[in-house]
């Protein structure tokens, strides 16, 4: 059996949705990037310190993914620590008081969890689950820093607390599932807490949909859930979304220049297009280098190079003994702000830097309305620098 499933939980917001979307994204490597192996890095020193909690001897694999000789490089920094450690008190706290109402409570980490049951072959791994008498909590740890996942009505967490239901449903009596999102670098602790009997008759619901998308039968059904999809630079339907034209363009507005509402228009596609051709350029950059493949009026060239010194001692040495003084040809400064957190940890560095971090008002930026950050003031800012 394949490590992951076609239908797993990390893609079903997409699969039940545009139900082709599992067995096209089949056809193309997994190409992850960055952000995902520093999230599986995450994963694995969580559960690494779970698990020495729990007494189990791993402590050299933890030494080694801290001096980035392991397979996932050199992700470790006392921020990642900060917050891997929130997640594992996190579970921690949970899994005390769910003793308290329960002598016989458990605690499992890492565990497949079979959902083959309401979508075909369906499995994937939970994070943490903790299970009593009347209440089974199903935990996600979420890496992500740039998009916050809701727990509210979030597949993933459902399908994987059906699995879990499906493995010990049958031990305890489950009468609710409270489903958690732990995401530590956006919006912190997220839940949902519904009856046994909602999520059984939602995993009903969802049993043909996944029939279908097991098939890859259905409508090609472009939108949000597109944006990591792995077919999405090939992908036929989510072209023609992109590339449509308004359709509801200003009939009054001046036929040779824009209106604003259709200057809107272009605005709230922006984002979404960007991050579309970003994606098939990277996708056609890949395959030509990888693969050999030609795309019509394109080749391979050698990119921009930039000159770096490769032995700065001997560079050094060298400009002295020219008659250059120490302090005209090294520059010593102060590392980033988030380069620091790295180093010493976000909470210590906020503590220990208090009086000198400043957050200066950023520049007035152009958002849609749904943003919640308030309206710029302008005039309360020109106030601010209008001198005595
Ligand atoms: S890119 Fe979007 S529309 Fe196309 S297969 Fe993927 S999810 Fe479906």
């Amino acid at each position: 059996m394949s490590a992951h499933a076609l239908l797993g939980g990390s893609n079903a917001h997409r699969w039940l949705v545009c139900t082709p979307s599992a067995q096209l994204e089949a056809k193309f490597p997994d190409r992850s990037g960055e952000s995902a192996k520093e999230g599986t890095f995450a994963h694995e020193l969580a559960d690494l310190y779970l698990s020495r909690r729990q007494g189990l001897p791993v402590n050299p694999r933890i030494s080694r993914l801290k001096a980035g000789t392991t397979e996932y490089g050199d992700f470790y920094s006392l921020d990642m620590e900060e917050n891997v450690e929130a997640y594992v008190d996190l579970l921690d706290a949970k899994y005390q008081q769910a003793l308290k109402a329960d002598k016989n409570a458990i605690l499992l980490h890492e565990e497949k969890l079979d959902f083959s049951s309401w979508v075909p072959y369906g499995f994937g791994r939970g994070d943490a689950i903790i299970i009593a008498d009347g209440v089974m909590e199903v935990i996600d740890f979420k890496y992500g820093a740039t998009v916050s996942v809701a727990a509210k009505n979030n597949p993933q967490m459902r399908l994987y607390a059906l699995g879990a239901y499906s493995t010990y449903g049958w031990l305890y009596d489950i009468d609710c599932v409270q489903m958690t999102i732990f995401q530590p670098r956006n919006g912190g602790e997220k839940s949902e807490t519904i009856t046994t009997k909602e999520l059984l008759s939602w995993g009903e619901t969802i049993k043909p949909i996944a029939t279908q998308a097991y098939k890859g039968e259905g409508e090609l059904s472009p939108g949000d859930h597109c944006r990591f999809c792995r077919a999405s630079p090939r992908c036929r339907a989510l072209k023609e979304h992109n590339l449509q034209l308004a359709a509801d363009y200003d009939v009054d507005a001046d036929p040779k220049l824009l209106s604003d509402k259709e200057v809107a228009d272009v605005l709230s596609r922006i984002e979404t297009l960007t991050a579309w051709a970003n994606r098939v350029k990277a996708y056609a950059q890949e395959e030509a280098v990888d693969n050999g493949r030609v795309f019509p009026g394109y080749k391979l060239v050698a990119g921009r190079s930039v000159r770096r010194i490769e032995d700065a001692v001997k560079a050094e040495a060298l400009l002295e003994e020219a008659g250059y003084k120490k302090a005209d040809i090294l520059k010593t400064e102060l590392l980033t702000i988030s380069k620091l957190e790295k180093l010493v940890g976000k909470k210590k560095l906020a503590k220990l830097l208090d009086d000198v971090i400043v957050k200066p008002p950023g520049k007035p930026a152009l958002v849609p309305d749904r943003d919640p950050r308030p309206v710029f003031n302008s005039a309360a800012n020109d106030f601010d620098v209008i001198p005595d």
